[in-house]
């Protein structure tokens, strides 16, 4: 066993510390014989360094994991930078006289296990090219409506889905168009948000492992890319 002049992280003693293999992140571990306790310095390190909360947030909305976020940064995969994100969500559009066309589609991720599927709904503005409104939840009328709920704020004209049931029980008859030709922009959306997002891509072995961090990291994403960009 090779000696080191590391410092004990622990105990701070100097004279005990040994190289003890390379740790998740690609960087050495350490052992003290003294105190028996194991430790990496680089990680523990970068991980508070200035701006790195950003960079690990800037690389989960450009198709990284968790884990490609590790090795690329040198910093420990259960960094909790996403719990502090408080995605918001947009009340108005600045822009005026406007009736819109509001696309709305689902797609689903899934959080821990397969089976568990978590959808994204949004609601997309053609013209406009943004998401105004999301939630997360399962395919069921209960989402629907609270999207709905989000959508009241927002003068819209013309709903465009697909024929899935639930629109048909709560969108107002006069306002709700199902053909597929309108969908085709939002469908393109939802592949644009895969390709950025990889917990929305499905063949990856990505997903989150809470539905909190889930719905964090993908709520920030639309909030910097879609409502952030609407105000500026
Ligand atoms: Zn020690």
């Amino acid at each position: 066993m090779p000696k080191t002049d590391v410092q004990c992280r622990f105990c701070k003693k100097p004279d005990f510390v040994y190289k003890h293999g390379i740790g998740s992140g690609g960087h050495p571990r350490f052992r003290c014989t003294d105190c028996k306790k194991t430790f990496q310095l680089d990680y523990t390190y970068t991980a508070h360094k200035e701006g790195i909360k950003e960079q690990v947030v800037k690389m989960a909305m450009n198709g990284s994991g968790v884990r490609d976020t590790s090795r690329v940064l040198g910093i420990g995969l259960n960094t909790q930078h996403f719990k502090k994100l408080k995605p918001k969500q947009i009340t108005h559009i600045p822009f005026n006289n406007i009736q819109l066309i509001c696309e709305v589609d689902e797609q689903w991720s899934f959080v821990g296990k397969k089976s568990n599927q978590r959808w994204l709904w949004y609601a997309w503005e053609p013209r406009f090219k943004r998401v105004i409104a999301y939630v997360f939840g399962r395919r069921t009328s209960a989402t629907l409506l609270k999207l709905l709920v989000l959508l009241k704020p927002f003068k819209v004209r013309f709903f465009c889905t697909d024929n899935f049931s639930p629109y048909e029980s709560y969108l107002p008859e006069s306002k709700h168009i199902t053909e597929k030709a309108y969908t085709q922009r939002i469908k393109r959306q939802n592949l644009t948000l895969r390709t950025r997002l990889k917990r929305l891509m499905r063949k990856t072995i990505c997903f989150s492992k809470s539905e909190e961090m889930h719905d964090k990291v993908i709520g920030t994403f639309i909030e910097r890319y879609y409502f952030n960009a609407l105000e500026s």
